[in-house]
């Protein structure tokens, strides 16, 4: 299926918004890394969300629903490499929000 980078982050911000303000942004990113989602706590707290911008827009898309499933979990963790249970329920709620 394909669906569009401003399709999935607006039916992400409608479904399942984030507990603090975010900032998603495209960039080029190394060391493989497709994406990350960090908390940034100077001042007022917010998320953080980065996705490699050279990937296909698809792509792009995918990793973005990945990210926000860590998204959903701040404060409670702040291991953003856990793809434990918790990360597993956020992601099929992100899953559905963008894909069905
Ligand atoms: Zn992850």
């Amino acid at each position: 299926m394909l669906v569009s980078w401003k399709e999935t982050l607006e039916s992400l911000q409608a479904t399942v918004p984030l507990p603090f303000p975010v900032t998603v942004s495209r960039r080029k990113l190394s060391n493989g890394l497709q994406g990350y989602c960090k908390l940034l706590m100077n001042g007022t707290t917010k998320i953080s969300i980065v996705v490699d911008k050279r990937l296909s827009e698809s792509m792009q898309s995918d990793v973005l629903v990945h990210e926000w499933a860590h998204g959903l979990l701040t404060p409670f963790i702040y291991e953003y490499t856990d793809h434990g249970s918790m990360w597993g329920i956020m992601f099929a709620r992100c899953y559905q929000a963008a894909y069905e």
